[in-house]
């Protein structure tokens, strides 16, 4: 079987993905896996767009929550003077990003309503205490999202220039 970039080279591999027989030099790997020149460029396209997503997300989330928190801050030390129930309010202000990565991290954790409105609750209330933490979590799944994007953009562009260098 022949290599279906070099019709003088015979293959020693047969892409996983497509089963596009390969030479030496056309033989990638992706996951411990062997595969062509064009499965692995579309699979760094893929995972250069997702991890872009992911870090994005990660960053928007961590900007989110710190905005709630800052804002629950001023809430509770200017108008919390004039009125206990703002310092709730502030409070409630610093604990809302909290719920909104509940919800979104912990789904099937609890099974009753009761359970998700008790849970819910005090995600919102210790949100004083978590709230940074979930800041700091997302500031670091985000950094590192970004790093991983890179890899793959680094790997699609030798990719893509082996790919190029064929014609
Ligand atoms: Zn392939
Ligand atoms: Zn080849």
């Amino acid at each position: 079987m022949e290599c279906i970039n070099h019709k003088d080279r015979d293959a020693v591999a047969v892409c996983t993905i497509c089963g596009a027989p390969v030479c030496a030099e056309c033989a990638c790997t992706l996951n411990d896996a062997k595969v062509c020149p064009n499965c692995l460029q579309t699979a760094c396209i893929q995972n250069v767009k997702n991890l872009d997503v992911d870090s994005t997300i990660q960053f928007g989330y961590s900007l989110l929550a710190t905005l709630f928190y800052i804002a629950g801050i001023i809430v509770m030390s200017v108008l919390g003077k004039n009125s206990t129930g703002y310092y709730f309010l502030g409070l409630l202000l610093m604990g809302l990003p909290n719920l909104i990565s509940f919800f979104n991290r912990r789904v099937g954790f609890m099974a009753t309503i009761r359970g998700w409105i008790f849970m819910g609750i005090i995600q919102v209330l210790l949100g004083i205490i978590f709230t940074p933490i979930i800041v700091v979590r997302s500031l670091i799944y985000g950094i590192r999202f970004g790093k991983q994007k890179k890899y793959w953009e680094n790997l699609l562009n030798q990719v893509t220039n082996y790919i190029n260098s064929l014609h």
